[in-house]
This record gives C-alpha cells, structure tokens and sequence, in this order.
C-alpha cells in the first residue's frame, strides 16, 4: 500500500504528509479528494502548489483510461474495459436496479481458480490489484457515467478471497465517510469457495453480504467444474458457511450457475435442497452464460423453473438472476478476453 495515497487510509496519509512538514488538517483535504475521483494532484486546489508537485512526483495516480465501453440497448448497462497504468486491463459493469445503482467490480487481473465455465480465469491469474485500483472502479464508473453509484459486488474478474488484505482495505476505504461511505450493507463479496479465508471473513464481523458459487449440490458435480473444490469439498465448505452465519448473522446467498445435463436435474435440486437445509440461504440461481472457449451450455427454461420449484417448496428461497446486458458480453471476463485476443493479433 506504500505509494500510493489512495490506497492509504487518512491516518497513514496524514503521516505521509506530516513527513513533508505539513499541518494536520492536510490529510482530510487530500483523502477527500481522491475519494472524490480527480485525476491530477491540479485539481486539489486548496493545497499549495509545491506541495502538489511534491505528491504528484512522488506518489503517481495511475488514474485508469477506459479502453472499451459498450452500454447495452436494452437495459442501460455499461461495461468499461479499464487500462491499468502497467498496460493490464480489468472491466467493471454499471447495473441499474430499481434499489440502486451497483457496480460490479474486479479484484484480480484475471484468475487462478480454473472454474470450467468462467472466461475471467482462462488466461490465469496476471496479478492482484491494489486497493486503490479496486476503488479506482468504482469512483471512475461514477465520474465516467455521471451515475451515483449506491452498491457494489465484488464478481467481477478475480477470486476476492484470494486477494484478502487488499480486498479489505478497498472495503475500509469505500466505506469511509469522508470517502464513497458506501454501507456495507451495499456490499455483496462472492467467493468461489476457499474455505480458511470464509473463516478470517467470519472474524470481521463485517456487515456485507457474503455469496458462495455453489454451483453444485455435491463433490462429483463441484469437483467437475470447480477445482477448488478438491481442496476445499462441499462439506468443508458447508460446514464454513455455517460457522459464518453464527459469526455474523448474515443470510448466506448461493450462486448456482444453471448448467444443462450437468448440475440442473431435478435429483441435483432435491440434493441441493437437503444440504442446504438449517442454514439461513438463499439460491440466486444464474443462467449459464456461454463462454466461447468453454463446451457448457445454458440450462433450459423449464429446466430452471423446475429447479427453483423445487427449493422453493422445499422452503429455501430462489431467485432466477436477470441477466443485464446479455447483448453486450456483460459477464465475466469476456470482453478482456477479446480484446487481448484483438490486441494480440
Ligand atoms: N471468484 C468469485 C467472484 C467472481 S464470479 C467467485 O467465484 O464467486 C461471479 C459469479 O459469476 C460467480 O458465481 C461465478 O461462478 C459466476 N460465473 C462465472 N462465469 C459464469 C458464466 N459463464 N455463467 C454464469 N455464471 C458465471
């Protein structure tokens, strides 16, 4: 986190600044700037000239130039393809709900959890992003769009779980109030599922949502798919969630990409239904979004609905995601993936 101011809190700014002789107050006027989304130490008017150029010779913005946009025709949403000061390329999605605005942001320069039926983990993990850089998503989608964005998901490129401390910083951060002040509970993490780190979440008692791809009801299916699953199998994982729950009494949700023949017959749901029984979950239930590299298909829509019947009967409640941006590669990873591939050729 050294290097960068906006990856700091105001404290360790004010350290910074106190360093180069300057009074205390200093610190809240340059957080709050950066928090604000400026892309040159310029804009900070209110800060002498030579320290402007002391901060912008020493501690670089790496402000993030968007690469691709593409906004969908018909639901608004907009993906942007970020460059990152190192040429590395992230995307972020802006979704319009009717509770809010929700950016759904990246955590790593691709991924090395190898899910089957992921595009975001094909080329495997560059590397982690840096707090501010996780920030720099979400305070640029706000500036580029003009949109006040409200919520966030950590399900974009990346296993957050894997990039824990700058993950929790970058929570730290959002959440400030003289930064974003996003609540926490504005903010969902998904996890593929890594079992000791469920268990440090736990120990912070934070007030986000925390959602599990399950995708899934047993080790075969899991194991066919998610190779994390060989280190970490359902029970473990299961076994996790509840732990978590009693830490922090947050509802669990269960992300269940919807694969045909594979985890979407009526014996997987029954299956799924008795696993999850005593945990306070909800199933979000996710069409399979076809990646191009990957033989997966998307489940049929009665074979969706059947499943949802059923663990809604069972008492557990599912939702069917509705997918946005479905004519603009809006999910996972696909449009770095393409535009690498452009780039290369
Ligand atoms: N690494 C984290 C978060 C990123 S992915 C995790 O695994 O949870 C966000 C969600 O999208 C995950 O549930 C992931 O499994 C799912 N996903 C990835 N590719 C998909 C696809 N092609 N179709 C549907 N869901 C997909």
């Amino acid at each position: 986190m050294k290097n960068h101011l906006k990856s700091m809190t105001a404290a360790e700014i004010g350290q910074v600044l106190k360093e180069l002789g300057q009074p205390a107050f200093r610190a809240k006027q340059v957080y709050t700037w950066l928090h604000k989304g400026v892309r040159s130490y310029e804009e900070m008017t209110n800060l002498p000239k030579a320290l402007r150029d002391t901060l912008a010779a020493t501690y670089p913005l790496n402000i993030p130039k968007v690469v691709r946009k593409q906004e969908s025709q018909r639901d608004g949403t907009i993906k942007y393809l970020w460059e990152l000061h190192d040429g590395n390329c992230v995307e972020t999605v802006l979704m319009r709900y009717h509770y809010g605005n929700t950016v759904c942001i990246s955590t790593e320069v691709g991924c090395r959890m190898g899910c089957a039926f992921c595009a975001s983990t094909i080329g495997g993990l560059v590397r982690k992003l840096e707090p501010y850089e996780i920030l720099d998503q979400v305070l640029f989608t706000q500036v580029e769009s003009g949109q006040p964005i409200s919520h966030i998901v950590l399900m974009g490129i990346g296993e957050p779980l894997d990039n824990f401390d700058n993950v929790m910083r970058f929570l730290e951060l959002v959440n400030s109030p003289e930064g974003m002040n996003i609540s926490m509970r504005h903010i969902s993490l998904s996890t593929c599922g890594l079992v000791p780190m469920i268990d440090k979440l736990a120990e912070k008692k934070l007030q986000i949502s925390l959602a599990i791809s399950l995708h899934g009801p047993n080790d075969e299916i899991r194991n066919r798919i998610m190779p994390v699953n060989k280190a970490y199998p359902i029970d473990e994982l299961l076994a996790a969630c509840h732990r978590y729950y009693a830490a922090t009494s947050r509802r669990i949700h269960f992300e269940y990409a919807m694969i045909d023949g594979l985890n979407d017959r009526e014996a997987d749901a029954k299956e799924l239904l008795r696993r999850l029984k005593g945990l306070q979950a909800h199933v979000n239930m996710i069409p399979l979004n076809h990646v191009e590299e990957s033989p997966l298909k998307p489940s049929s829509r009665q074979a969706v609905q059947r499943f949802q019947k059923i663990l809604e009967d069972g008492g557990i409640p599912a939702t069917v995601r509705r997918t946005l941006g479905g004519d603009i590669d809006a999910s996972c990873g696909q449009l770095r993936r393409k535009y690498t591939k452009e780039k290369k050729a």
